[in-house]
Protein backbone atom coordinates (compact mmCIF):
# COMPACT_ATOMS: atom_id res chain seq x y z
CA UNK A 1 0.00 0.00 0.00
CA UNK A 2 1.17 3.45 -0.96
CA UNK A 3 2.24 5.98 1.84
CA UNK A 4 0.22 9.06 1.87
CA UNK A 5 -2.32 9.81 -0.91
CA UNK A 6 -1.59 11.52 -3.44
CA UNK A 7 -5.21 12.33 -4.29
CA UNK A 8 -6.72 15.68 -3.29
CA UNK A 9 -8.28 14.87 0.31
CA UNK A 10 -12.45 14.38 0.36
CA UNK A 11 -14.69 14.00 3.48
CA UNK A 12 -17.13 11.76 4.07
CA UNK A 13 -20.49 13.12 5.31
CA UNK A 14 -21.24 12.37 9.01
CA UNK A 15 -23.47 9.44 9.46
CA UNK A 16 -25.02 10.31 12.67
CA UNK A 17 -28.28 9.46 11.77
CA UNK A 18 -27.49 6.10 11.04
CA UNK A 19 -27.74 3.94 14.56
CA UNK A 20 -24.30 2.38 14.61
CA UNK A 21 -22.65 5.81 15.02
CA UNK A 22 -24.42 5.77 18.57
CA UNK A 23 -23.09 2.58 19.33
CA UNK A 24 -20.34 2.93 21.61
CA UNK A 25 -18.06 -0.23 21.58
CA UNK A 26 -18.21 0.02 17.59
CA UNK A 27 -17.25 3.94 18.07
CA UNK A 28 -14.51 2.95 20.61
CA UNK A 29 -13.52 -0.18 17.63
CA UNK A 30 -13.30 2.60 15.15
CA UNK A 31 -11.15 4.66 17.61
CA UNK A 32 -8.61 1.89 18.46
CA UNK A 33 -8.26 1.47 14.37
CA UNK A 34 -7.49 5.32 14.06
CA UNK A 35 -5.27 5.39 17.20
CA UNK A 36 -3.05 2.70 16.01
CA UNK A 37 -2.24 4.90 12.65
CA UNK A 38 -1.59 7.33 15.00
CA UNK A 39 0.54 5.70 17.04
CA UNK A 40 2.86 4.26 14.09
CA UNK A 41 2.37 7.86 12.15
CA UNK A 42 2.84 10.65 15.88
CA UNK A 43 2.97 13.63 12.85
CA UNK A 44 0.67 15.82 14.74
CA UNK A 45 2.20 15.25 17.67
CA UNK A 46 3.10 19.24 18.34
CA UNK A 47 -0.24 20.37 16.85
CA UNK A 48 -2.46 20.09 19.99
CA UNK A 49 -2.55 18.35 23.61
CA UNK A 50 -4.93 15.45 22.37
CA UNK A 51 -2.08 13.42 20.38
CA UNK A 52 0.41 14.04 23.28
CA UNK A 53 -2.19 12.27 25.44
CA UNK A 54 -2.64 9.54 23.63
CA UNK A 55 1.12 8.82 23.10
CA UNK A 56 1.69 8.99 26.32
CA UNK A 57 -1.04 7.04 27.20
CA UNK A 58 0.42 4.20 24.97
CA UNK A 59 3.66 4.38 26.32
CA UNK A 60 2.68 3.72 29.50
CA UNK A 61 0.91 0.74 28.41
CA UNK A 62 2.31 -2.56 29.43
CA UNK A 63 2.13 -3.52 25.88
CA UNK A 64 3.49 0.39 25.16
CA UNK A 65 0.60 -0.49 22.17
CA UNK A 66 -2.67 0.76 21.44
CA UNK A 67 -4.42 -2.31 22.72
CA UNK A 68 -2.45 -2.10 26.00
CA UNK A 69 -4.38 1.44 26.69
CA UNK A 70 -8.24 1.01 28.72
CA UNK A 71 -10.87 1.76 26.80
CA UNK A 72 -12.31 4.23 29.68
CA UNK A 73 -8.96 6.43 29.18
CA UNK A 74 -9.66 6.84 25.36
CA UNK A 75 -11.68 9.92 26.50
CA UNK A 76 -9.17 11.59 27.94
CA UNK A 77 -7.70 11.95 24.56
CA UNK A 78 -11.57 12.97 23.22
CA UNK A 79 -11.73 15.55 25.92
CA UNK A 80 -8.15 17.45 24.58
CA UNK A 81 -10.09 17.76 21.11
CA UNK A 82 -11.29 21.12 20.58
CA UNK A 83 -12.38 19.85 16.55
CA UNK A 84 -10.17 22.72 14.96
CA UNK A 85 -9.60 20.24 12.09
CA UNK A 86 -6.14 21.20 11.73
CA UNK A 87 -4.82 17.67 12.02
CA UNK A 88 -7.10 16.76 8.97
CA UNK A 89 -6.25 19.16 7.14
CA UNK A 90 -2.65 20.13 7.10
CA UNK A 91 -1.09 16.96 7.97
CA UNK A 92 -2.76 13.62 7.75
CA UNK A 93 -1.67 11.35 4.75
CA UNK A 94 -4.17 9.35 5.29
CA UNK A 95 -7.52 11.21 4.77
CA UNK A 96 -10.21 9.69 2.59
CA UNK A 97 -9.47 8.35 -0.66
CA UNK A 98 -6.62 7.03 0.89
CA UNK A 99 -8.39 3.88 1.85
CA UNK A 100 -7.20 3.97 6.03
CA UNK A 101 -9.68 6.23 6.03
CA UNK A 102 -7.79 8.42 8.81
CA UNK A 103 -10.66 11.09 9.81
CA UNK A 104 -9.30 11.97 13.58
CA UNK A 105 -11.42 15.43 14.13
CA UNK A 106 -14.92 13.42 13.00
CA UNK A 107 -14.09 10.31 15.15
CA UNK A 108 -13.47 12.61 18.05
CA UNK A 109 -16.41 14.23 17.17
CA UNK A 110 -18.64 10.88 17.52
CA UNK A 111 -16.93 10.53 20.78
CA UNK A 112 -18.36 13.73 21.80
CA UNK A 113 -21.55 13.10 20.64
CA UNK A 114 -21.83 9.46 22.33
CA UNK A 115 -20.46 11.04 25.71
CA UNK A 116 -22.97 14.04 25.13
CA UNK A 117 -26.08 11.69 25.17
CA UNK A 118 -24.75 10.09 28.57
CA UNK A 119 -25.11 14.09 29.72
CA UNK A 120 -22.94 16.73 30.38
CA UNK A 121 -22.25 19.47 33.11
CA UNK A 122 -24.39 21.99 33.42
CA UNK A 123 -21.20 25.07 32.81
CA UNK A 124 -20.93 22.95 29.01
CA UNK A 125 -24.47 23.77 28.26
CA UNK A 126 -24.36 26.71 29.41
CA UNK A 127 -21.47 27.58 27.58
CA UNK A 128 -22.74 26.91 24.24
CA UNK A 129 -26.11 28.51 25.07
CA UNK A 130 -24.29 31.83 23.10
CA UNK A 131 -27.51 32.99 21.74
CA UNK A 132 -29.60 32.78 25.27
CA UNK A 133 -26.87 34.28 27.08
CA UNK A 134 -26.72 36.98 24.93
CA UNK A 135 -29.77 37.78 25.24
CA UNK A 136 -29.74 37.93 28.64
CA UNK A 137 -26.89 40.22 28.72
CA UNK A 138 -28.13 42.26 25.86
CA UNK A 139 -30.75 43.98 28.66
CA UNK A 140 -28.79 46.96 29.01
CA UNK A 141 -28.18 46.84 33.03
CA UNK A 142 -27.50 42.85 32.81
CA UNK A 143 -24.64 43.93 30.66
CA UNK A 144 -23.21 46.13 32.68
CA UNK A 145 -23.48 44.15 35.90
CA UNK A 146 -21.88 41.03 33.99
CA UNK A 147 -19.27 42.62 32.93
CA UNK A 148 -18.43 44.47 36.39
CA UNK A 149 -19.04 40.79 37.79
CA UNK A 150 -16.33 39.30 35.15
CA UNK A 151 -13.48 41.78 35.99
CA UNK A 152 -14.32 41.23 40.01
CA UNK A 153 -11.66 38.80 41.41
CA UNK A 154 -14.09 37.46 44.10
CA UNK A 155 -17.01 36.46 41.74
CA UNK A 156 -14.68 34.89 39.16
CA UNK A 157 -13.49 33.03 41.97
CA UNK A 158 -16.72 32.31 42.57
CA UNK A 159 -17.55 31.27 39.09
CA UNK A 160 -14.52 28.96 38.89
CA UNK A 161 -15.74 27.16 42.35
CA UNK A 162 -19.18 27.01 40.84
CA UNK A 163 -18.92 26.56 36.81
CA UNK A 164 -15.55 25.48 35.97
CA UNK A 165 -14.70 28.63 34.25
CA UNK A 166 -10.79 29.71 34.86
CA UNK A 167 -10.85 32.94 37.03
CA UNK A 168 -7.58 34.11 35.02
CA UNK A 169 -9.58 33.94 31.55
CA UNK A 170 -10.02 37.00 30.57
CA UNK A 171 -13.82 37.29 29.50
CA UNK A 172 -15.40 39.42 26.59
CA UNK A 173 -17.26 42.16 27.46
CA UNK A 174 -21.39 42.11 26.52
CA UNK A 175 -22.05 45.47 24.33
CA UNK A 176 -24.51 47.32 26.12
CA UNK A 177 -26.51 47.38 22.63
CA UNK A 178 -26.71 44.30 20.29
CA UNK A 179 -25.05 44.95 16.60
CA UNK A 180 -28.51 44.05 15.28
CA UNK A 181 -30.39 46.43 17.02
CA UNK A 182 -28.14 49.46 15.97
CA UNK A 183 -27.10 48.67 12.83
CA UNK A 184 -27.19 51.21 10.18
CA UNK A 185 -29.74 50.78 7.00
CA UNK A 186 -27.89 50.42 3.67
CA UNK A 187 -28.25 53.28 1.14
CA UNK A 188 -30.40 52.40 -2.14
CA UNK A 189 -27.10 51.31 -4.36
CA UNK A 190 -27.54 49.34 -7.46
CA UNK A 191 -26.64 46.30 -7.81
CA UNK A 192 -23.62 45.52 -9.78
CA UNK A 193 -22.51 41.85 -9.96
CA UNK A 194 -19.20 40.73 -10.69
CA UNK A 195 -18.06 37.33 -12.49
CA UNK A 196 -16.46 36.33 -9.49
CA UNK A 197 -19.27 37.18 -6.52
CA UNK A 198 -22.70 38.64 -6.14
CA UNK A 199 -23.36 42.44 -6.13
CA UNK A 200 -25.58 42.31 -2.64
CA UNK A 201 -24.65 41.30 0.77
CA UNK A 202 -26.72 39.75 3.50
CA UNK A 203 -24.99 40.32 6.72
CA UNK A 204 -25.33 36.66 9.10
CA UNK A 205 -24.00 38.71 12.37
CA UNK A 206 -23.21 36.06 14.76
CA UNK A 207 -23.37 35.54 18.12
CA UNK A 208 -20.19 36.77 19.00
CA UNK A 209 -20.42 39.95 17.08
CA UNK A 210 -24.25 40.56 17.51
CA UNK A 211 -23.52 40.31 21.57
CA UNK A 212 -19.69 41.09 22.57
CA UNK A 213 -17.89 43.11 19.89
CA UNK A 214 -20.39 44.67 17.48
CA UNK A 215 -18.00 46.87 16.23
CA UNK A 216 -16.09 44.79 13.88
CA UNK A 217 -20.07 44.12 12.51
CA UNK A 218 -20.31 47.81 11.96
CA UNK A 219 -17.07 47.90 10.24
CA UNK A 220 -18.11 45.78 7.77
CA UNK A 221 -21.36 47.83 7.04
CA UNK A 222 -19.10 50.57 6.41
CA UNK A 223 -16.78 49.13 4.44
CA UNK A 224 -19.84 47.55 2.16
CA UNK A 225 -21.00 51.04 2.29
CA UNK A 226 -17.88 52.86 0.89
CA UNK A 227 -17.50 50.12 -1.49
CA UNK A 228 -21.04 51.04 -2.93
CA UNK A 229 -22.30 47.25 -2.00
CA UNK A 230 -25.82 46.87 -1.03
CA UNK A 231 -26.68 44.48 2.34
CA UNK A 232 -29.76 43.46 4.47
CA UNK A 233 -29.15 42.27 7.36
CA UNK A 234 -31.00 38.18 7.43
CA UNK A 235 -33.95 38.73 8.81
CA UNK A 236 -33.77 36.76 11.60
CA UNK A 237 -30.90 34.27 13.16
CA UNK A 238 -29.85 31.91 15.73
CA UNK A 239 -26.37 30.70 16.73
CA UNK A 240 -24.98 28.61 13.86
CA UNK A 241 -24.52 25.77 16.08
CA UNK A 242 -20.38 25.64 16.31
CA UNK A 243 -20.49 25.53 20.34
CA UNK A 244 -23.25 22.91 20.35
CA UNK A 245 -21.41 20.62 17.92
CA UNK A 246 -17.77 20.95 19.75
CA UNK A 247 -19.58 19.62 22.71
CA UNK A 248 -21.09 16.79 20.69
CA UNK A 249 -24.67 17.91 20.72
CA UNK A 250 -25.94 17.28 17.22
CA UNK A 251 -29.51 17.31 18.32
CA UNK A 252 -29.03 20.58 20.00
CA UNK A 253 -27.12 21.93 16.17
CA UNK A 254 -30.22 20.24 14.29
CA UNK A 255 -32.52 22.87 16.30
CA UNK A 256 -30.74 25.45 15.27
CA UNK A 257 -30.17 24.29 11.80
CA UNK A 258 -34.12 23.80 11.38
CA UNK A 259 -34.32 27.75 12.48
CA UNK A 260 -31.27 29.19 10.22
CA UNK A 261 -31.52 27.18 7.28
CA UNK A 262 -34.86 28.63 5.61
CA UNK A 263 -34.10 32.17 6.53
CA UNK A 264 -30.58 32.14 4.57
CA UNK A 265 -31.49 29.57 2.10
CA UNK A 266 -33.94 32.47 0.51
CA UNK A 267 -31.21 34.63 0.64
CA UNK A 268 -29.04 32.00 -1.42
CA UNK A 269 -31.84 31.42 -4.09
CA UNK A 270 -32.39 35.71 -4.49
CA UNK A 271 -28.32 35.72 -5.30
CA UNK A 272 -27.08 37.14 -2.02
CA UNK A 273 -23.61 37.03 -0.81
CA UNK A 274 -23.94 35.74 2.86
CA UNK A 275 -20.90 37.28 4.92
CA UNK A 276 -20.23 35.42 8.32
CA UNK A 277 -18.08 37.85 10.45
CA UNK A 278 -16.84 34.94 12.70
CA UNK A 279 -14.92 32.53 11.15
CA UNK A 280 -16.06 29.17 12.89
CA UNK A 281 -19.66 30.42 12.10
CA UNK A 282 -18.78 30.62 8.46
CA UNK A 283 -17.18 27.24 8.77
CA UNK A 284 -20.10 26.07 10.31
CA UNK A 285 -22.44 26.25 7.02
CA UNK A 286 -19.08 25.53 4.59
CA UNK A 287 -18.71 22.43 6.19
CA UNK A 288 -20.10 21.37 9.18
CA UNK A 289 -23.55 21.59 8.24
CA UNK A 290 -23.28 20.42 4.27
CA UNK A 291 -21.53 17.34 6.20
CA UNK A 292 -23.98 16.12 8.80
CA UNK A 293 -27.01 17.19 5.58
CA UNK A 294 -25.16 15.78 2.73
CA UNK A 295 -28.64 15.56 0.87
CA UNK A 296 -30.40 18.94 1.61
CA UNK A 297 -30.54 20.97 -0.71
CA UNK A 298 -31.13 24.17 0.65
CA UNK A 299 -27.80 23.83 3.20
CA UNK A 300 -25.86 22.78 -0.36
CA UNK A 301 -27.54 26.64 -1.59
CA UNK A 302 -26.23 28.60 1.82
CA UNK A 303 -22.87 26.73 1.22
CA UNK A 304 -22.50 27.87 -1.90
CA UNK A 305 -23.37 31.59 -0.81
CA UNK A 306 -21.37 31.78 2.26
CA UNK A 307 -18.45 33.69 2.46
CA UNK A 308 -15.44 34.64 4.69
CA UNK A 309 -15.85 38.76 4.74
CA UNK A 310 -12.47 38.82 3.15
CA UNK A 311 -13.13 35.98 0.59
CA UNK A 312 -15.64 38.44 -0.68
CA UNK A 313 -13.65 41.28 -0.57
CA UNK A 314 -10.72 39.61 -2.70
CA UNK A 315 -13.07 38.22 -5.08
CA UNK A 316 -14.91 41.73 -5.86
CA UNK A 317 -11.23 43.28 -6.49
CA UNK A 318 -10.91 40.38 -8.83
CA UNK A 319 -13.81 41.79 -10.81
CA UNK A 320 -12.43 45.46 -10.64
CA UNK A 321 -15.19 46.19 -7.79
CA UNK A 322 -13.71 47.22 -4.54
CA UNK A 323 -11.93 50.34 -3.86
CA UNK A 324 -8.39 50.92 -2.95
CA UNK A 325 -8.50 54.34 -2.02
CA UNK A 326 -6.51 54.22 0.96
CA UNK A 327 -6.18 56.81 3.85
CA UNK A 328 -4.39 55.99 6.26
CA UNK A 329 -1.01 53.54 6.65
CA UNK A 330 -1.57 50.92 9.64
CA UNK A 331 1.70 49.99 10.61
CA UNK A 332 3.01 47.22 11.77
CA UNK A 333 0.45 44.17 12.48
CA UNK A 334 1.08 41.02 13.95
CA UNK A 335 -2.05 39.26 11.76
CA UNK A 336 -2.85 35.74 13.03
CA UNK A 337 -4.80 33.09 10.55
CA UNK A 338 -7.00 31.22 13.14
CA UNK A 339 -7.57 27.69 12.29
CA UNK A 340 -11.79 27.75 11.34
CA UNK A 341 -10.09 30.22 8.61
CA UNK A 342 -7.23 27.79 6.93
CA UNK A 343 -9.88 24.88 6.98
CA UNK A 344 -12.22 27.00 4.72
CA UNK A 345 -9.76 26.28 2.67
CA UNK A 346 -9.97 30.07 0.72
CA UNK A 347 -5.99 30.88 1.07
CA UNK A 348 -4.80 33.79 3.29
CA UNK A 349 -7.40 36.30 2.00
CA UNK A 350 -7.73 38.75 4.81
CA UNK A 351 -3.48 38.71 4.74
CA UNK A 352 -4.29 39.70 0.35
CA UNK A 353 -6.39 42.86 1.66
CA UNK A 354 -4.31 44.31 4.02
CA UNK A 355 -0.91 43.53 2.53
CA UNK A 356 -2.38 46.05 -0.51
CA UNK A 357 -2.60 48.98 2.36
CA UNK A 358 0.28 51.40 1.54
CA UNK A 359 2.52 51.90 4.81
CA UNK A 360 1.49 48.69 6.08
CA UNK A 361 4.02 45.99 7.58
CA UNK A 362 2.04 42.29 8.17
CA UNK A 363 3.52 39.82 10.42
CA UNK A 364 1.28 36.53 9.16
CA UNK A 365 1.49 33.80 12.10
CA UNK A 366 -0.47 30.58 10.97
CA UNK A 367 -0.94 28.45 13.84
CA UNK A 368 -3.10 27.05 16.69
CA UNK A 369 -3.32 30.07 19.46
CA UNK A 370 -5.14 27.26 21.38
CA UNK A 371 -8.33 28.89 22.40
CA UNK A 372 -11.14 27.58 20.27
CA UNK A 373 -15.03 28.98 21.25
CA UNK A 374 -15.21 27.85 24.96
CA UNK A 375 -12.73 25.01 25.54
CA UNK A 376 -9.86 27.47 26.78
CA UNK A 377 -12.37 29.29 28.85
CA UNK A 378 -12.88 26.08 30.85
CA UNK A 379 -10.68 25.55 33.82
CA UNK A 380 -9.28 22.13 33.35
CA UNK A 381 -8.34 23.15 29.66
CA UNK A 382 -7.02 26.50 30.63
CA UNK A 383 -3.28 25.83 31.13
CA UNK A 384 -3.46 24.08 28.42
CA UNK A 385 -4.69 26.43 25.90
CA UNK A 386 -1.87 29.01 27.28
CA UNK A 387 0.46 26.09 26.80
CA UNK A 388 -0.97 26.03 23.01
CA UNK A 389 -0.77 29.25 21.98
CA UNK A 390 2.96 30.16 23.72
CA UNK A 391 4.65 30.02 20.22
CA UNK A 392 2.32 32.50 18.63
CA UNK A 393 2.02 34.69 21.29
CA UNK A 394 6.34 34.88 21.23
CA UNK A 395 6.08 35.09 16.81
CA UNK A 396 2.82 37.91 17.64
CA UNK A 397 4.85 40.16 20.07
CA UNK A 398 8.43 39.49 18.11
CA UNK A 399 7.60 42.92 15.71
CA UNK A 400 6.73 45.15 18.25
CA UNK A 401 3.80 45.80 16.75
CA UNK A 402 1.19 48.66 16.52
CA UNK A 403 -1.85 45.93 16.17
CA UNK A 404 -2.81 42.73 17.49
CA UNK A 405 -5.07 41.30 14.44
CA UNK A 406 -6.57 37.83 13.73
CA UNK A 407 -10.04 37.05 12.01
CA UNK A 408 -11.04 35.33 15.17
CA UNK A 409 -11.75 37.85 17.41
CA UNK A 410 -11.83 35.34 20.90
CA UNK A 411 -8.48 34.18 19.66
CA UNK A 412 -7.50 37.55 19.07
CA UNK A 413 -8.24 38.19 23.12
CA UNK A 414 -6.39 35.53 23.97
CA UNK A 415 -3.34 36.21 22.63
CA UNK A 416 -3.47 39.66 23.55
CA UNK A 417 -3.70 37.86 27.20
CA UNK A 418 -0.99 35.30 26.36
CA UNK A 419 1.59 38.20 25.72
CA UNK A 420 1.14 39.91 28.67
CA UNK A 421 4.11 42.66 29.20
CA UNK A 422 5.43 41.84 25.78
CA UNK A 423 2.21 42.94 24.14
CA UNK A 424 3.79 46.95 24.74
CA UNK A 425 1.52 49.27 22.90
CA UNK A 426 -0.03 46.93 21.04
CA UNK A 427 -3.87 47.66 20.25
CA UNK A 428 -6.62 44.48 19.75
CA UNK A 429 -8.14 45.44 16.24
CA UNK A 430 -9.87 43.18 13.91
CA UNK A 431 -8.95 42.88 10.34
CA UNK A 432 -12.30 44.42 9.88
CA UNK A 433 -11.61 47.52 11.85
CA UNK A 434 -7.84 47.90 10.51
CA UNK A 435 -9.66 47.65 6.79
CA UNK A 436 -11.85 50.35 8.12
CA UNK A 437 -9.20 52.75 9.82
CA UNK A 438 -7.15 52.21 6.62
CA UNK A 439 -10.21 53.62 4.41
CA UNK A 440 -10.17 56.54 6.65
CA UNK A 441 -14.10 55.97 7.57
S1 LIG B 1 -9.00 18.49 15.45
FE1 LIG B 1 -7.51 19.98 16.26
S2 LIG B 1 -7.63 19.72 18.49
FE2 LIG B 1 -8.55 17.89 17.57
S3 LIG B 1 -6.90 16.43 17.38
FE3 LIG B 1 -6.98 17.51 15.44
S4 LIG B 1 -5.49 19.21 15.66
FE4 LIG B 1 -5.94 18.43 17.74
S1 LIG C 1 -4.08 12.21 12.29
FE1 LIG C 1 -2.94 11.39 10.54
S2 LIG C 1 -1.02 12.58 10.45
FE2 LIG C 1 -1.92 12.91 12.50
S3 LIG C 1 -0.91 11.39 13.80
FE3 LIG C 1 -2.88 10.49 13.06
S4 LIG C 1 -2.31 9.35 11.19
FE4 LIG C 1 -0.58 10.75 11.65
Amino acid sequence: MREGSLEAPTRHPLAWKNPEFWDQAKAEKELERIFDICHGCRRCVSLCTTFPTLFDLVDASSTMEVDGVKKEDYWKVVDQCYLCDLCYMTKCPYVPPHPWNVDFPHVMLRAKAIKFKKGIKFRDRLLSSTDALGKLAAIPVVAQTVNALNRNALSRSALQATLGVHKERELPPYAPRPFRSKAEKSRDFPVRDGKNAPGKVAIFATCYANYNEPAMAHDLLAILEHNEIPYVLVEQEVCCGMPKLELGDLEGVEALWKKNIPVLAKYAASGYAILAPVPSCALMFKQELPLMYPDDADTAAVRDAMFDPFEYFVLRRKDGLLKSDFKQALGKVSYHIPCHSRVQNMGQKTREILEAIPGTELTTVERCSGHDGTWGVKTEYFDNSMKIGRPVFRMMAEPQPAYISSDCPIAARHILQGMGEDAGEAVKAHPLSLLRKAYGL
